[in-house]
Formats: structure tokens, sequence, C-alpha cells
């Protein structure tokens, strides 16, 4: 029982949901290893969301408001942290929600999309094809799902997967707190903010963003630029961590 005065109790919280995510076959073990990467990263961000970050969630919105077939990417570490936030972006959005996993088994496949069913979240199903130009498990996908996206939402991905999307012309959205991975950088938009704070952001820009709005931000989107600002955002507390 973790003590809900503990100065990390909701770090701890997380941690043990996983672990218990783990226990019951939904997150990969690879998995927990990649949320301490982002826990890493989260703490030289201070916690909370950027302006930057902010500014990346309302182009997210727009991304996926005007997408002709937006679909959310959803892997086990998602699943086990966000799947209210994924059915309720998804509601706002319209987007499809397609499991899609690197230790992908037909029984982790399940036990995520009942997880996310058990949230309101309506996951697309059907046969699997290799559609993705890779060489190992991550080629499976949905033709009718991420296979026919042209705006494909990709919380917590790795950099290969992220770079065979674009290579199939489709738009990349990340969700990753490290601005300095392969995805952050491939991606074509890249919110670098915890998932479970940045995916509500982007749900409550879906339902207020303007056509004129949307076209702006996305006329005026630079990955780069909002990679550069979280870099110094973390360098400047770095800076001034012992002050
Ligand atoms: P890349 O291949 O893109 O260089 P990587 O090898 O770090 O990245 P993974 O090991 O798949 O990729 O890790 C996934 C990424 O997800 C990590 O960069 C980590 O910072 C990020 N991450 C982990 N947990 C969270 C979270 N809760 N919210 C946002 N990002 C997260």
């Amino acid at each position: 029982m973790i003590p809900e005065d503990h100065p990390r109790y909701r770090s701890l919280k997380v941690r043990e949901r996983l672990a218990r995510c783990a226990r019951e076959g939904i997150v990969a073990m690879e998995g927990l290893a990649a949320h301490g990467r982002g826990e890493a990263f989260d703490y030289l961000l201070g916690e909370r969301t950027t302006e930057c970050a902010r500014h990346a969630c309302r182009t997210a919105a727009a991304l996926l408001v005007t997408a002709r077939h937006p679909v959310i990417s959803v892997n086990g570490n998602t699943a086990a942290l966000a799947a209210r936030e994924i059915g309720e972006l998804q509601r706002a959005s319209g987007a499809g929600v397609e499991v899609s996993l690197f230790h992908r088994t037909e029984e982790r496949i399940h036990r995520i999309t009942d997880l996310l069913e058990e949230h309101g979240v309506e996951v697309l199903t059907g046969e699997a094809e290799r559609l993705i130009p890779l060489s190992h498990d991550r080629a499976w996908c949905l033709r009718e799902g991420i296979g026919a996206a042209d705006v494909v939402l990709v919380p917590l991905e790795d950099g290969d997967r992220c770079a065979a999307l674009r290579s199939m012309g489709k738009q990349v959205i990340a969700i990753d707190l490290n601005p300095l991975s392969r995805t952050a950088r491939m991606a074509t938009l890249t919110i670098v903010d915890e998932v479970t704070r940045a995916l509500p952001h982007v749900t409550d820009a879906c339902g207020t963003l303007g056509a004129e709005e949307c076209a702006r931000l996305i006329q005026t989107m630079d990955n780069t630029y909002l990679l550069r600002a979280a870099i110094q955002e973390m360098r400047e507390r770095l800076t001034h961590a012992l002050d």
C-alpha cells in the first residue's frame, strides 16, 4: 500500500499499475524499461505540460479533426496508462483505434482490446496484414485501419515504425517525453509530454478548434522548433536545479 502523503505518490501508483498490467500480460517487460526512460525525461521537464506541448496538442487536434481517416495506434503501455483518455479522444476526434504491438501475440492483442473496450473504446478488428515496410512483427496492421490512415497518432512509438509510417506518406503524431528519440525527430509532429497529461489537452482542443484555426496551426507546424523548445525547457531546469 503506497501512502497518499508520499511525495512521489502519483509516480509510484503509476509504476504499481504498470507492474500489475505486466503480470496480466498487457504490458511487455520491455515496456517497463521504456516507461523508466520516459520518467527520467519527465523529471527533467518538471512533470508538467509546457506551453509548447500545449501548442503541439492543439496542432495534433487540428491534424486529427481535419484528417480523412485518422487512427490512434495503441500499445500495451498506452492502454495500461490511458485507456480512458484514449476513449475520450476517440469520441472527440472520430478517430479509429487500432492495437499495434512491438511484442505481438494474439493473446496480448485480445487482452489490450478487452481493457480498451472496458473503458468505452471502439477497437478496430480484423485480419492484420504485413503492410508496414518493416522486417519484424511491427509490419502487421489492419488494411482498413493504420493501412488506410492519412494521420496516425502513435503515443510511445519506436523510431523505426515512425519512420516506416512516414515512408508510407502518412502524417505521424508522436507523444514522447524524450525530445531526442528517433521517434520524436521522425514524426510530423511530436508532443513532448507525458501521455496521460497530453491526451486530455488534445481532446479538449478537438472540441473547440474552428476550421480557420486548424488551417493556421497546420500551416505553421514546425516539429524541429517544438523539439528545440522542449530541450530548452529541460536545459533551463538543469541550469537552475540547485538554486
Ligand atoms: P526511439 O526508437 O524513438 O529512439 P526509444 O528506443 O527510446 O526511442 P522505446 O524504447 O520504444 O523507444 O521507448 C518509448 C519512448 O516512450 C521513450 O522515448 C520514452 O521516453 C517514451 N515514454 C515512455 N513512457 C512515456 C509516457 N508515459 N508518456 C510519454 N512518453 C513516454
